[in-house]
């Protein structure tokens, strides 16, 4: 191939060489625990240098799935190829990719600080709360991570467009202010297909891939696109800490990779068509959507965002009582959390997936958050109608 190929054909194709030497179509599933030692020494250097965080040694095989598997490794390459890094890590969801994330940063420069943009993930918002990880979190807004940052802050957290109100958040001006810090951009929301935060000078590239990337609602996973030194780092977390992804969920992830670009902009198309829609409705206060102008007043989305995605939320005129009832009214919408798959969910945050974040900086009581499937955009917008009615 003489030119670079078009993020379509990469998303079809990464991952996926010297098939036909094996003489099939599709990446074998490598569903072994354990491999046959085929050299003592070899494999003795291979385990160490996987231990340490490195690729197998030749000759010295695979030793045992904690440390390597062929068919995740495959998945991983297919991300890092849509990224643009060098390397991608996958965990057993986006939360043990979080924690790795963490622990490598930790390891990585030796201090306890991280400072993080507000919304996030409630998961995410919980863990850097709690004690587990011993860290310290300032939270700030972007325009503060300049002034958070300090000689013991081992990692910002950033996460665009944020869970669940969609705000925007300009990741070259975050990487610039945080300096030497490595930033983290979770980039579940926005897929590869619309935003490449690496790009954009961040280290570390996180998805929950449970969500658009699987986009089956079958998986439960996580991964991170970073560079070869970042990628040990993480390969080594996840090594020792064995939050690794079963070969199956990295086979079906893979899988997903080849319509992730065609599911993000269908998606796209009907989240834009209904945001329009609900945005004139009596019942809806106010809709959050970076595809509407009052939603992304820096211009982000066409500039750091390829498009406005398939995710916005709502705020209801009748408060709880009106955002409760839309949530349980809806029949082909599904009342779930989670999001990114091919049918479309409505989820209220402040109940569910943004519990665990103190009630200062949670979600109000009457936002709910939808995520557009691939159904046929008039028969969601009826079905909301009906619900809202
Ligand atoms: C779901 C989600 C996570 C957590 O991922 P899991 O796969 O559920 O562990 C992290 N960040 C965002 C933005 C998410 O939506």
């Amino acid at each position: 191939m003489t030119q670079p190929l078009h993020f379509d054909s990469i998303a079809t194709h990464a991952g996926r060489s010297g098939l036909a030497e094996h003489g099939v179509h599709v990446p074998p599933i490598d569903l072994s625990t354990t491999n046959p030692v085929p050299d003592l020494d070899a494999s003795g250097l291979s385990y160490e240098t996987m231990a340490g965080g490195g690729r197998p040694v030749p000759g010295g095989g695979n030793v045992y799935a904690r440390l390597w598997n062929p068919t995740v490794a495959r998945f991983e390459e297919g991300l890092a190829a849509l990224e643009g890094t060098d390397e991608a890590v996958a965990f057993s969801s986006g939360m043990a990719a979080m924690t790795a994330v963490i622990l490598a940063a930790k390891s990585e420069s030796g201090g306890r600080h991280v400072v993080a943009v507000r919304p996030l993930y409630g998961g995410t918002d919980h863990l850097l709360g709690s004690p587990l990880l011993d860290v310290e979190t300032t939270y700030c807004t972007p325009e503060e991570v300049g002034s958070a940052v300090r000689p013991d802050t081992c990692l910002v957290v950033v996460e665009t467009p944020g869970n669940p109100t969609l705000e925007l958040v300009d990741i070259a001006a975050i990487t610039a202010a945080a300096g030497s810090v490595p930033v983290v951009v979770d980039n579940t929301f926005a897929t590869p297909v619309l935003q490449n935060p690496a790009r954009l000078g961040a280290a570390l590239v996180l998805h929950s891939a449970t969500k658009f990337i699987g986009g089956h609602g079958d998986a439960i996973a996580g991964v991170v696109a970073a560079s070869t030194p970042w990628a040990e780092a993480l390969r080594r977390v996840r090594a020792i800490t064995g939050s690794l992804l079963h070969p199956l969920a990295g086979y079906l992830l893979h899988r997903g990779l080849a319509t992730l670009p065609l599911r993000v902009r269908a998606g796209q198309a009907g989240a834009d068509k209904l945001a329009g829609w609900a945005s004139e409705h009596p019942a809806i206060a106010e809709v959050f959507y970076p595809g509407l102008p009052e939603c992304d007043p820096a211009g982000l989305v066409g500039r750091q965002m390829r498009g406005p995605g398939a995710m916005f939320a709502l705020r209801l005129s009748g408060g709880y009582d009106a955002a409760a009832h839309l949530v349980s009214s809806v029949r082909l919408f599904e009342h779930a959390v989670s999001l990114g798959g091919v049918t479309s969910l409505i989820s209220h945050p402040a109940s569910l997936t943004h519990r665990p974040v103190p009630a200062d900086a949670r979600p109000a009581a009457d936002i709910v958050r939808v995520s557009i499937g691939l159904e046929d955009v008039e028969d969601l917008r009826a079905d909301l109608a009906q619900a809202l009615a």
